[in-house]
């Protein structure tokens, strides 16, 4: 049984003048267990809608969304709260997501408060602690606030908060755009690793074809909300069958020579450490 399964999903938006638009039009796809699929397309074809689509973050207009055996559209805002704690998302702007107000142990510990069921104030102490090191941040961040620590530590709050209640999907809607090119490449490595060791299952959302592929094992492609083609990432970056894949690669193909961005992105297929 595939963990995702999305069957005609639709989500139009009415527009505040008045009119409305389709962001996402009839999609269908599927995702297997531990597998990561890349969603690219240009800005504006309805990538972050699909993401949000995909964990009720918005309600679809028509279609259904399967996730783990469960129709989601069919749960009730009760059913669905209790389910929320398996499926997460990881926003591109790490600062914008985490409250300023709070301690990066508060921060990360507030989903276990939300959810419950992790134990009293020592046990989610605990598993705060556990979390943070899984994403390299020692104990000394617990009571930092985010405003202290650098772009690539904040989003390592914004992953160990969405990895703490113990996952089995994670959305990650272009979760290192915001970041440098170094250290989003070792935020990628330290995703996949996550990804291997807690086996989970990851939809990639992202305009960085070549992030993608090395990233990804399966690809789906947006334009105007539609699907425009799918497959393994190889089959679509290398050999894409329509003309809007292949003007969307042309148009993202670094000038010639380009070669510090490549050896970063070389480096991401170590699958190893971070
Ligand atoms: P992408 O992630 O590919 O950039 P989005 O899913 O953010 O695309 O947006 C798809 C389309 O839907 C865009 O035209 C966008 O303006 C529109 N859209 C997205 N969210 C809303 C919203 N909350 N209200 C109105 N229009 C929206």
């Amino acid at each position: 049984m595939a963990l995702i399964e999305l069957t005609d999903v639709t989500k139009t938006f009415a527009l505040p003048h008045g009119g409305a638009k389709v962001a996402v039009d009839g999609v269908s796809l599927s995702v297997e267990q531990g597998e990561c699929l890349g969603i690219i397309g240009e800005s504006g074809s309805g990538k972050s809608t699909l993401g949000r689509l995909i964990l009720r973050l918005y309600d679809a207009d028509s279609g259904s969304v399967v996730l783990e055996g469960q129709d989601i559209r069919a749960l009730s805002r009760r059913e669905l709260r209790r389910h929320r704690h398996r499926w997460q998302i990881v926003f591109q702007e790490p600062y914008a997501s985490l409250n300023p107000r709070l301690t990066i142990g508060q921060i990360v510990e507030e989903p276990l408060i939300v959810h419950g069921g992790y134990g009293g104030r020592a046990a989610r102490r605990e598993r705060v602690t556990s979390t943070l090191q899984e994403v390299g941040l020692s104990p000394d961040f617990l009571d930092r606030r985010p405003a202290n620590l650098s772009g690539g530590q904040q989003q390592r709050v914004g992953i160990a908060r969405a990895l703490v209640t113990d996952p089995s999907l994670v959305v990650l809607d272009e979760p290192t755009a915001s970041l440098d090119l170094t250290i989003r490449a070792s935020t990628l490595r330290m995703l996949n690793r996550l990804r291997e060791s807690r086996g989970l299952t990851y939809v990639f959302i992202s305009h960085d074809i070549e992030t993608v592929r090395h990233f990804c094992s399966r690809v789906v492609v947006m334009h105007h909300g539609r699907f425009v083609e799918g497959g393994t990432a190889q089959q679509v970056l290398d050999a894409p069958v329509e003309d809007y894949t292949r003007n969307l690669m042309a148009a993202a193909m670094p000038p010639i020579p380009y070669r510090g961005r490549a050896a970063v992105l070389d480096d991401l297929d170590v699958s190893g450490e971070s």
